[in-house]
C-alpha cells in the first residue's frame, strides 16, 4: 500500500507566526519551523506505516520545497518536492492508495484561518472550480483525484480542517491549532500534536478502499479573481484564457491536472 504525503508549513504544529514559514526573513524562527515540519512529517510517516503502508513518499511542498530537514526525517520514506506549479506531485500516480496532507492551511479569504491564502497571497484573491470557491486543499484533492487517489487526512489549523471536512468529506482531520485572525495561532503542544498526527495517519489507512477520490464534472471551469487589474492584464494574453472582468480570468480544462495551467 503506497501513501503520498503532501506537506505545507503554515499548518504545521508549533508554527504560530509568519516568520516560521519564511526562509528569507525568518532567521531562527524559520529554522524552528523547519524542525516542526520535519517532526510532523515523521509523525505522519510513522502513522502510515503503523496502519499498513508499505511505501511512503513525502513531498516537501511549501514554497517550492527544501524546507524539511532531511537528515532528521524518517529514513523509511522517499522524499521529493514540486517541479513546477504544473507538476506539484512528481511521482504521484495511480499506484498510490491515499494522499495525506500535513501542515495545510485554509483558502484565501477564510475568517480565522492561520496565514490563509490560495497559491499567491500577493495576487490571488479568489479561486473557483466549477463555480465553487476552493483553496490549496481542493487543488491537492483534485490532483490526487485525477489519479484515482483519495485524500484521507488533513492536518493543519482548525479552519483548514473544517474546509477539508466541508468540501471534500476528508475522513480524518487533525487540528493542531486555532487561529485568532490571520497572523496569530493558539497552538497545542507539539508533542501532543505529533501524537495526534501519528494516530490520525494510522486511522486514515483504515479508510483505504472505502473513501472515494474527489472527481469533478468535466469540463472544469477554473476562475481566478486577482487583487489588481494589472495582474489580470498580464494573464489575459493566452488563447486559453477568457477575461471575465477587470480583475477576473477564466479557463476551461478537461483534466484535474490542469486546474492551475494558466500559462
Ligand atoms: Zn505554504
Amino acid at each position: 500500500m503506497k501513501v503520498y504525503i503532501l506537506t505545507d508549513m503554515e499548518g504545521v504544529s508549533g508554527v504560530s507566526r509568519q516568520e516560521m514559514v519564511r526562509p528569507n526573513e525568518g532567521g531562527e524562527h524559520y529554522q524552528y519551523g523547519r524542525k516542526c515540519l520535519t517532526e510532523d512529517i515523521n509523525a505522519a510517516v510513522a502513522g502510515a506505516f503503523d496502519g499498513g503502508a508499505t511505501e511512503v513518499v513525502v513531498n516537501d511542498g511549501h514554497g517550492g520545497g527544501r524546507h524539511l530537514i532531511l537528515e532528521d526525517a524518517d529514513p523509511r520514506a522517499i522524499y521529493e518536492r514540486p517541479v513546477s506549479a504544473l507538476d506539484i506531485c512528481p511521482s504521484l500516480d495511480e499506484s498510490f492508495s491515499a494522499m495525506l496532507m500535513v501542515g495545510a492551511h485554509a483558502m484565501a479569504g477564510t475568517l480565522n484561518g492561520f496565514l490563509d491564502h490560495t497559491q499567491s497571497s500577493a495576487s490571488w484573491f479568489n479561486y473557483y472550480l466549477n463555480g465553487e470557491k476552493h483553496g490549496e486543499i481542493g487543488e491537492s484533492a483534485a490532483i490526487a483525484g485525477h489519479f484515482g487517489v483519495p485524500l484521507l487526512m488533513v492536518t493543519g489549523d482548525q479552519a483548514a480542517c473544517d474546509e477539508a471536512k466541508r468540501l471534500y468529506d476528508t475522513p480524518v482531520t487533525v487540528p493542531v491549532k486555532v487561529a485568532r485572525g490571520r497572523m496569530h495561532a493558539i497552538i497545542i503542544h507539539p508533542q501532543k500534536a505529533r501524537q495526534m498526527i501519528r494516530e490520525g495517519a494510522e486511522q486514515a489507512m483504515s479508510f483505504v478502499g472505502k473513501h472515494e477520490p474527489w472527481i469533478l464534472p468535466k469540463p472544469i471551469t477554473v476562475r481566478l479573481e486577482l487583487y489588481r487589474t494589472d495582474m489580470a492584464d498580464s494573464m489575459a494574453g493566452s488563447d486559453r484564457i477568457t477575461r471575465i472582468d477587470a480583475r477576473t480570468v477564466e479557463m476551461t480544462v478537461d483534466s484535474q491536472l490542469e486546474i492551475m495551467k494558466w500559462a
